[in-house]
């Protein structure tokens, strides 16, 4: 199928490393344009050549924290008319929520509700005057089963998600869609590092840990960063009008119900 996508220009926020690169590089293999953010330059040097070099569209770097409105700006920037966003950033940390002050959940609010509202809010006229739109925000399966030791992540994306279901529904006859997708566990530096964490305080190997994660997940395994890219792909293409505010959860199955 053709996604419809060849000569758009995209925002990947949070794209020097898993899922948002896997998103950048999904893309890009589609024949868009992509300025890609982070906050490691030389990490992110490295992706935009690597991007480039497999699939030979423009890739623009924009190193900053899109967080902060300097980094935002910088991202706008670099690409005033996006055709397409997609939301990332850092999720926040793991913990006891008694340890938790009022500036550890502006931090958790701002990365991961109020940037991918800013952000949206930046783009999204433009997107209704040009009649084509795609807004994909990443947020967790968490959303659909809070996990308990990350408060702060499953109240702030909890909060974007109540915005998109509303919003998404006062722009989508102007064929400017925004949907999210819920990784459960994926492959990446952010899942290793979780592995790491609860090997130490477990005291158990870490293969084991991973191995006991892919046993108990219904697809026997855990997910791969491309096949999350490409989902977020498909849900830029110029063929999902119609999917509209939906939360899709690319979990292998984890989450059991027989609604969703
Ligand atoms: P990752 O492998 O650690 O990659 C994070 C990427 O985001 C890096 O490129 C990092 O580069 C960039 N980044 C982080 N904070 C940033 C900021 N403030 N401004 C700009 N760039 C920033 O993480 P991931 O696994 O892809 O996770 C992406 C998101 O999905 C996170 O919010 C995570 O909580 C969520 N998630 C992931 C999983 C999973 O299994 N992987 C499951 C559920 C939810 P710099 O550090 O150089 O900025």
């Amino acid at each position: 199928m053709d996604l419809g996508l060849k000569g758009k220009k995209a925002i990947v926020c949070a794209a020097s490393k898993g899922l948002g690169r896997a998103c950048a590089m999904s893309l890009a293999r589609e024949g868009v344009d992509v300025v890609i953010t982070a906050r490691t330059a030389a990490d992110l040097e490295r992706t935009a050549a690597e991007i480039r070099k497999e699939t030979g569209v423009k890739v623009t770097p924009v190193a900053g924290d899109i967080t902060t409105d300097a980094g935002r700006a910088a991202a706008l920037a670099a690409c005033p008319a996006p055709d397409i966003l997609i939301n990332n950033a850092g999720g926040p940390p793991r913990g006891d929520f008694r340890d938790w002050g009022r500036d550890d959940w502006i931090k958790a609010i701002d990365a991961n509700m109020l940037t991918p509202i800013l952000l949206i809010k930046a783009v999204v006229d433009g997107m209704i005057e040009r009649k084509f739109g795609r807004i994909v925000n990443i947020t967790s399966a968490s959303v659909k089963s809070p996990i308990p030791e990350l408060g702060m992540s499953n109240g702030a994306r909890a909060g974007l998600t109540g915005f998109v279901a509303g919003t998404a529904r006062q722009i989508a006859r102007h064929n400017v869609i925004i949907n999210n997708i819920l990784p459960g566990p994926f492959l990446t530096d952010r899942l290793r590092s979780g592995f790491a964490e609860a090997a130490r305080a477990s005291n158990r190997p870490v293969d084991e840990l991973v191995q006991e994660r892919m046993k108990s997940n219904p697809a026997g395994r855990v997910g791969d960063p491309a096949e999350f890219g490409d989902a977020c792909a498909f849900l830029c293409s110029a063929k999902i009008g119609f999917i509209v505010g939906q939360n899709l959860l690319l979990d292998g199955g984890a989450f059991n119900s027989s609604s969703t």
